[in-house]
């Protein structure tokens, strides 16, 4: 065949292949027409998961009559004028590409209204029709029938309707989270799915989240906020306690526009590593406000990847801000006012009531507290601290205390776990670690590669409290432990310690390692269950808990401590109905 340059028919169906794979890329596409348009309402329509009909309609500025036949021309936009424009995106398009690509494999009708005039324009196999006018207000809508009617073999890789139309719901319902302040309505073969008014206060911005992500996830949140020189960050990220299996609630927008980006995952991943569960994902919903010359929009024809200029000060700010937000989860500091609180089962899952707590061996260390006692008869209205006063213990594991609102159960092992893991990261990075030695030293016996690594690494062990002496060809002698653990296992412990070290290879690794080995110290050395404590030992255990950073779930995760409300026990007996 003869060189020669595609019709351009052609080239904007080359361009549909990337643009347009599917019917939810045509709804992105239009929905971001409608943001860019500056629409306070954009309503969405489609029939038979779109590959049927796909009708969007807003109320933004409209395009000049003038102008709509342009609209439909490859490489025409109102976006950008020059390169100083395309380094510094504000706008969510800006390659002029998507309404003709989907004209050249749909039937598209666009029309449009403006100073008190519409007009509309139909697109037939690239061929666009004469301007003809019409009954519109101001705003535009635009209708795409018969999706792929020219390209069977496009048709063909269409998956079932009901997958067609959950990507399409997907980013229905990403785009109404990046711009709360829109309001949004979507229906399915006439049937109404969402009804999204305005929100722009955080009760409403939280209403929103709840009916589009579910209003268990909306009463898990903290909300975080927080601004540096050029780095605004705002948003929610979920409990630590409520987490998933897939990272399939996770929601990054920079600048307002919906991006996926490993940068930004891995630093949220970072932030949770020392409250989470290994192989669960965090739930976060967070919006990025940048330099717009310091990302890259243009790195991909979606636009739903980007690249950032200054990665590692990004990754740095969001990790460090959401670590600090996630620290401050004690016992007491509120996740927010979203709390459904009984289902129609009258099961309790209250989510926003699912706190953690830690708690801390060193009973004797906090006999003030005993005056706390005193306060044990006063009435429960007048309970001001958060996990309230200590009642009673039961399977040798939980313990009750009632606050002000109701009743608390704390899980003392997993709430003694994260206080001691606290306790040690603080003393590990002040470099005191305070050791005990044992009353009669513990031989073990090792392998020589254990041997050796407990011989190489002597300073290491020490820092973390543990003196260990290689005393023979596999044999070690464990002399002192961290007065921290007192009822530790040191032999497992040991055990333990020296197999990650022999993972992590090089000493620089050892740093990064510590949290997980003063984690599993913590773990090693949880209360054994039917402990039976006093009154004042438990009281200590709360008071302790509500001044541990982190301290609503414990080093795996879990929670430390639950609430059941009186309203709770109310609706349970079916008080008052
Ligand atoms: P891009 O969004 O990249 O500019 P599009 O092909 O999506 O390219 O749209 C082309 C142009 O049509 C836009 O630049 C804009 O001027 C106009 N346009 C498209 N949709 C709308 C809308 N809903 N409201 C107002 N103008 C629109
Ligand atoms: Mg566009």
């Amino acid at each position: 065949m003869p060189i020669r340059e595609l019709p351009s028919h052609l080239i904007n169906q080359i361009a549909a292949g990337e643009v347009v794979e599917r019917p939810a890329s045509v709804v992105k596409e239009l929905i971001e027409n409608s943001l860019d348009a500056g629409s306070q309402e954009i309503s969405v329509e489609i029939h038979q998961s779109g590959k049927k009909l796909i009708r969007i309609r807003d109320n933004g500025y409209g395009i000049p009559k003038d102008e709509i036949p342009l609209a439909l021309r490859r490489h025409a936009t109102s976006k950008i004028e020059d390169i100083e424009d395309l380094e510094a995106i504000v706008s969510l398009g800006f390659r002029g590409e998507a309404l003709p690509s989907i004209a050249s494999v749909a039937h598209l009708i666009l029309s449009s209204g403006r100073n008190s005039e519409a007009w509309t324009v139909s697109s037939e196999n690239g061929e666009t029709s004469s301007l003809a006018p019409l009954a519109h207000p101001k705003g535009t809508t635009v209708e795409v029938r018969d999706l792929f009617f020219n390209m069977p073999a496009r048709r063909k890789f269409l998956k079932t309707d009901r997958t067609e139309f959950s990507h399409i719901d997907k980013w229905v319902r990403r785009l109404a989270l990046a711009r709360p302040d829109v309001a949004f309505k979507f229906s399915h073969n006439g049937k109404p799915i969402l009804h999204l008014s305005p929100a722009l206060d955080e009760h409403a911005k939280l209403t929103r989240i709840a009916d589009i992500l579910g209003d268990s996830l909306a009463s898990r949140l903290i909300s975080v906020e927080h601004q540096s020189n050029n780095m605004m960050i705002s948003g929610w990220i979920g409990l630590p306690t409520y987490n998933r299996n897939h990272p399939d609630k996770q929601f990054w927008f920079i600048n307002g526009r919906s991006v996926v980006d490993r940068t930004l995952s891995h630093a949220a991943r970072h932030a949770y590593r020392d409250v989470l569960f290994h192989g669960r994902f965090p739930v976060y919903i967070l919006y990025l406000n940048i330099d717009p010359a310091s990302v890259d929009t243009n790195a991909h024809p979606t636009k739903h990847e980007v690249r950032f200029r200054h990665g590692k000060a990004i990754h740095g700010f969001v990790s460090h801000v959401l670590e600090e937000v996630l620290a401050d989860t004690l016992p007491g500091s509120k996740s927010n006012d979203f709390a459904p609180a009984v289902d129609k089962s009258g099961r309790i899952f209250s989510q926003s009531s699912m706190r953690l707590n830690y708690v801390e061996s060193s009973y004797d260390e906090v006999k003030d507290f005993l005056s706390i006692n005193s306060a044990l008869h006063s009435e429960p209205g007048e309970i001001k601290e958060p996990l309230g006063l200590a009642k009673a213990q039961i399977g040798g594991i939980y313990i009750l205390a009632e606050n002000k609102d109701g009743l608390i159960i704390v899980d003392m092992h997993a709430a003694h776990e994260r206080i001691i893991y606290e306790k040690l990261k603080i003393s590990f990075e002040n470099n005191q670690i305070v050791r005990q030695p044992l009353l009669v030293p513990i031989h073990i016996n090792v392998s020589d590669t254990e041997a050796e690594i407990a011989e190489q690494k002597e300073d290491v062990l020490n820092r973390l409290g543990l003196v260990v002496n290689r005393v023979g060809k596999n044999s070690l002698i464990i002399r002192e432990v961290p007065s921290l653990l007192k009822s530790i296992d040191a032999e497992a412990l040991v055990i333990d310690i020296l197999s990650d070290l022999s993972e992590s290879g090089s000493t620089n690794k050892v740093r990064e390692l510590s949290n997980q080995i003063m984690a599993s110290m913590a773990c090693h050395n949880s209360i054994r269950a039917n402990r039976k404590m006093t009154v004042q030992e438990m009281n200590a255990l709360l008071r302790e808990m509500e001044s541990t950073k982190r301290a609503d779930q414990c080093n795996h995760g879990r929670p430390t401590w639950t609430k059941i409300s009186l309203a709770d026990l109310d609706r349970l007996f079916l008080r008052g109905q």
